[in-house]
């Protein structure tokens, strides 16, 4: 038996995972903004005593940890969704388990989780993406996860497809994710359509679903989502030349406007001149492990 934690900007989950990754026991919760000011002391208190309580009635094996962010092997390099920089997370949680941990970055995680129980499981070589706030990635090859050593590579967010183009919190210009992350997307729509920032994902997404040629706003929704589409295309296509991967799944909020983007996507990239090898079939799908897919992941590393 092994423990996956999900350890994310507002939400932490620890699951303990079986062998055919299925969560036995979950317990999760929101981390509160008072415990946000002292979040080493509440991740070390919160992980040791829920990890004390599983390891009285279960066999525990290893403790695996998704976190968002730049990582290496022990340390939280820098997350800016927990406020986080230079962190030996392993060596502080070892002075209070006496279990093997590791940590990995969270769309690895749902990478590897993908690729033993989910959407990747029938192919051994695939690119993963995470289409959320902004792009996440891992690439899977024979299986395992591309090894980029000590730094976290697979920067897919910040591959530059515009030059000088919009400025990314990375502190370059035209990175993939500044075009063609959800955010970017529901950014966009606001914005042609006036609306204000708290207009929620499922009114944006009911938008384009029902948008039709006699609806007053079509050609501004239309426009916003072409661009999407293209932009989107354009860094699947450079991820397509690159490693030529079997499927590409695609997580994150995307799954949410999956039945009015993904067959777009697939069109725009056939029809467009991007990919060096033409392909007849190109399989890209959605993620299916949803939420649990950093627990799953966490327990496989
Ligand atoms: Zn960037």
């Amino acid at each position: 038996m092994k423990v996956g934690i999900d350890l994310g900007g507002s939400h932490i989950a620890i699951g303990l995972v079986d062998n055919n990754g299925i969560i036995l026991e979950k317990k999760e919760r929101r981390i509160l903004a008072k415990e946000k000011e002292n979040i080493f002391k509440f991740i070390e208190t919160y992980i040791t005593e829920n990890i004390n309580e599983l390891l009285q009635k279960n066999k525990i094996t290893s403790v695996g940890i998704a976190i968002p962010g730049t990582l290496n092997k022990t340390n939280i390099i820098k997350s800016v969704n927990l406020g986080i920089e230079n962190y030996n997370i392993v060596e502080k949680l070892k002075e209070k388990i006496n279990l093997p941990i590791k940590i990995k970055n969270d769309a690895k995680c749902a990478a590897l989780a993908e690729n033993s129980f989910g959407s990747l499981k029938n192919y051994s070589r695939s690119i993963f993406l995470t289409l959320g706030t902004g792009i996440g990635g891992a690439a899977i090859i024979n299986n395992e996860l591309l090894d980029t050593g000590d730094l976290p590579g697979m920067e897919v967010g910040h591959m530059v497809i515009q030059k000088g183009g919009l400025p990314c919190k990375c502190g370059n210009n035209g990175c993939f994710e500044r075009y063609a992350s959800m955010k970017a997307l529901k950014n966009n729509l606001r914005t042609v359509l006036g609306l204000d920032e708290n207009t929620r994902g499922q009114e944006l997404l009911d938008m384009i679903r029902n948008n039709k040629p006699s609806n007053k706003n079509y050609e501004k929704i239309e426009k916003v989502v072409n661009e999407f589409i293209e932009n989107l295309s354009i860094g699947i296509a450079n991820l397509i030349n690159l490693f030529e991967p079997e499927a590409i799944v695609i997580g994150g909020s995307f799954v949410y406007f999956e039945d009015v983007l993904l067959e777009r996507l697939k069109n725009c990239l056939k029809t467009e001149n991007y990919l060096f090898n033409k392909r007849k079939e190109l399989i890209i799908k959605p993620a299916v492990l949803g939420n649990d897919a950093g627990i799953i992941g966490a327990s496989l590393t």
